[in-house]
């Protein structure tokens, strides 16, 4: 099929995975603050939340979703978004 699909630009990651990501790379060492422990992203979220939005935003990918054409809904996969209603409705001459 021809038609024309659209895209439509959407985060890969959720917060959460991000913050994973982050402790993967840089570590995810605690440290002792008044007999509490607690992790380094946690605390530089605290301390510096434009720096910590800013470390996360850095980790952060883009990947295109597929707009269904008749219902608008979005797919993660072309061929789902292409398949998602039938063109002409259920009578088709081809
Ligand atoms: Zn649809």
């Amino acid at each position: 099929m021809t038609r024309k699909i659209e895209t439509i630009e959407k985060e890969k990651y959720t917060e959460r995975e991000l913050e994973n990501l982050a402790n993967d790379i840089y570590g995810d060492e605690e440290v002792v603050v008044l007999g509490m422990r607690m992790q380094s992203l946690y605390i530089l979220k605290r301390l510096d939340e434009p720096a910590y939005s800013e470390l996360l935003e850095g980790l952060q990918e883009y990947v295109d979703w597929y707009i269904c054409p008749i219902c608008k809904e979005e797919h993660e996969d072309e061929s789902d978004a292409d398949d998602c209603c039938p063109e002409n409705g259920p009578e088709s001459d081809n």
